[in-house]
């Protein structure tokens, strides 16, 4: 029996078992495909301190190796459910079922799409949620970014470097986005803002052609905007389903703010997965070691009989 498993293996969930080795428990990470998460995704990482400039893979490469150092076994199996039987926590993969005292929830989230007309249809092919994997396709073309959150403006930039012009869409007439994006983004020659604009349909027949677009305030305004792609950057939605504890709506898992402690005893949640107001690698990493330092305290009275 484990004395921890931690589900996931982004910032969160490497930090959390390098915390709880340390601690002397015994831990396993389970990854659904490969490790890093989220931040695999994107090409510069500015404001992780420590590193002035490092690209995402780069750093979670040196997650990985950190982790590796200490001898934390990782299984890539899918987590498909967790039962609880008594006070032991069964974690039901793929392949098995492995008995622990306490579970660390780090599955972070993925990103959420447009759900509209076509978009499944070209995902692959015009449609993309990866600057960083898919933007070297669109070199001097235009293309349109959807969103305006951190990740939409910062992709945008990154885009830049590659493609002709980029058309950033966004529903409201104000971007959500860091200042210092902001600030970056307006002043780029190769960037063009539509506001109050959504995504009516992704176009085309046997090839992407381009999208419609609709204003929020009269819908019966619509554009066809004529790109070669565009990259969606609408928002993440938590990888949650497996694990029946109290969320949000939007899944998110609720927590104990100090202990990252869930409704159910003996599992705790960090990362992207659950509720909180910001998601960085610097908050994953201060997750990772909070919920792993609750869960070691947990263990120990789940050892000492009192529990
Ligand atoms: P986000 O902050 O939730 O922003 C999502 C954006 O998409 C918002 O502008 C939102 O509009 C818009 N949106 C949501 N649903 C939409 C829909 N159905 N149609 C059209 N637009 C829609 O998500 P994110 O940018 O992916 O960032 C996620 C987290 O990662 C954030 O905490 C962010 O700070 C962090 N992050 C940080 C960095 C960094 O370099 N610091 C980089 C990437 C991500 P509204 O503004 O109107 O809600």
């Amino acid at each position: 029996m484990y004395d921890v498993i931690i589900i996931g293996g982004g910032a969160a969930g490497l930090t959390a078992a390098i915390y709880a080795v340390r601690a002397g428990m015994n831990v396993i990470i389970f990854e659904k495909m490969g490790v890093g998460g989220q931040i695999m995704l994107t090409d510069d990482v500015e404001n992780y301190p420590g590193f002035l400039f490092i690209s995402g893979p780069e750093l979670m490469e040196r997650f990985e190796k950190h982790v590796e150092k200490f001898g934390v076994e990782i299984k890539y199996e899918e987590v498909k459910a967790i039962k609880t039987k008594g006070k032991i926590h069964v974690v039901v993969t793929d392949s098995a079922e492995y008995e622990t005292i306490s579970i660390i929830v780090s599955s972070g989230s993925q990103p959420r799409k447009l759900r509209v007309p076509g978009e499944d249809t070209f995902i692959g092919r015009g449609v993309s949620y990866c600057a960083v994997c898919d933007g070297p396709f669109y070199k001097d073309k235009e293309v349109a970014v959807i969103g305006g959150g951190d990740a939409a403006i910062k992709e945008s930039i990154y885009l830049t470097q590659i493609v002709k012009k980029i058309t950033v869409i966004h529903r409201r007439d104000q971007l959500r986005a860091e200042k210092i994006l902001q600030e970056q983004a307006f002043s780029n020659p190769k960037i063009d803002f539509i506001w109050n604009h959504v995504v009516e349909s992704v176009n085309g027949k046997d090839s992407f052609e381009g999208i419609t677009i609709q204003n929020v305030q009269n819908p019966e305004e619509k554009k066809t905007l004529t790109v070669s792609g565009v990259f969606v950057y609408i928002g993440h939605i938590p990888n949650t389903k497996f694990i029946d504890v109290e969320k949000t709506s939007n899944g998110m898992i609720k927590t104990n703010p100090c202990s990252l402690k869930t409704s159910v005893n003996g599992i705790f949640a960090a990362g992207d997965c659950r509720d909180t107001c910001l998601r960085q690698i610097a908050t994953c990493v201060g997750d990772g070691a909070l919920s792993a330092y609750n869960a070691g305290e947990y263990v120990e009275k789940f050892k000492s009989g009192h529990l």
